[in-house]
């Protein structure tokens, strides 16, 4: 058995009645707050936006037939633990006027929905709304999901987060539009590599189909959130690949490609730090490394963590041995000391989980 031990089974019939019962017996009177984790990426953003639109619409007709008390609008938040700041890719996408930050954020939400979200640690100071909830709903996709919450739609086999929140939708008979399908598409489209990964099913191209079909541009919307950045990223990245270095006995001779970008780099090139998401995909694409390492600063003596493979380590096992997570190609966590000391405990990891 080389699975993760913690992987749970896909979601239970049972499972989706309860969401679905919950958000139809919360919802519409109570207080909603939706957070997704933090640094949020594509699918975080997306899958909870696209929720958050389609369950206004739900609280607006289900209020409307309850009658809410001098129709009122619903009470409903999404947030973001951690710095307020919207990446500028994501800043246009639909449903971003209910993003509050995080200490706006109901005290004492009735109903709490998280996106994305393999670990708790993951929610920063905005745990504790967990415990205060009447029902915490989990949609996540990552197979080293811990468990937290008290109702958990996590489906491993999944590509993102947003396929699980159009799936509660359609429970919930919530319709798609083209502002709910612009940020399930953002979702899909992030997390599947532009549809290049292996999970990229014929469920993944017919769910892109249904949201095409509402009216949406993948050309503009692409280009908006992959293809552009700012010309000082450009500088930033040229500078962070020309100091890469290739470590091919690494991963038992499948090697290692490694850089680091310090947040010196980003005050000099003027950047704000969501803009280095984007370079470990240079990185990656190295023919002689199987392992791809990006260390990137967050703290005097902290660094964000990605790992990347092409297929010969589970790297979610290394995430996971030094306290992060992720998916078996693809995951992340925080490393202390210098660069070096970072990717030194990686490649100690890194014999460990050859697959
Ligand atoms: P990233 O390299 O930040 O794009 O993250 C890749 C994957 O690893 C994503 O699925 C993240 O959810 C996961 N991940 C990244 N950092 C962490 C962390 N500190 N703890 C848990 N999971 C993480
Ligand atoms: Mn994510
Ligand atoms: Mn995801």
């Amino acid at each position: 058995m080389t699975e993760v031990a913690t992987r749970p089974a896909m979601p239970r019939e049972s499972d989706w009645s309860a969401a679905a019962a919950a958000i139809r017996e919360l919802a519409p009177t109570g207080r909603v707050l939706l957070i997704c984790h933090v640094n949020p990426d594509g699918d975080a953003l997306g899958s909870m936006l696209g929720f958050a639109l389609g369950l206004r619409r739900f609280i607006e007709v289900a209020g409307a037939r309850r009658r809410r008390p001098g129709g009122s609008a619903p009470a409903l938040q999404a947030t973001v633990p951690g710095e307020f700041e919207v990446p500028e890719p994501f800043a246009e996408l639909p449903g971003v006027d209910l993003l509050v930050p995080e200490d706006e954020a109901y005290e004492d939400p009735d109903l709490v929905i998280v996106f994305d979200v393999a670990a708790e640690s993951r929610l920063g100071a905005l745990v504790n709304r967990l415990s205060l909830a009447r029902e915490t709903i989990v949609l996540d996709h990552h197979a080293s999901n811990t468990g937290f919450g008290s109702i958990q739609l996590v489906d491993p086999q999944a590509a993102a987060t947003s396929v699980v929140a159009e799936q509660l939708l359609a429970r919930l008979d919530v319709p798609l539009d083209a502002a709910i399908a612009e940020c399930l598409y953002v979702a899909l489209a992030t997390d599947t590599g532009s549809f290049r990964f292996d999970m990229t099913t014929p469920g993944v191209h017919e769910m892109a189909a249904r949201l095409i079909a509402t009216g949406i541009r993948p050309g503009e919307i692409s280009r908006r959130i992959f293809d552009t950045r700012p010309f000082g990223a450009m500088k930033l990245f040229a500078e962070v690949l020309a100091r890469a270095a290739l470590d091919p006995t690494a991963a038992g001779g499948k090697g290692m490609v490694w850089t680091y970008a310090t947040l010196d780099d980003l005050r000099r090139h003027g950047q704000r730090p969501y803009v280095m998401d984007a370079l470990i995909d240079p990185v990656r694409t190295v023919a002689e490394a199987d392992v791809a390492v990006l260390v990137k600063q967050v703290d005097e003596a902290e660094w964000a963590v990605s790992l990347r493979s092409k297929g010969a380590v589970d790297v979610s096992r290394v995430a996971l041995a030094m306290g992060g997570g992720g998916h078996r190609l693809a995951a992340g966590f925080t490393g202390h000391g210098t660069p070096g000391d970072v990717v030194v405990a990686v490649r100690e990891q890194l014999d460990r989980f050859l697959i």
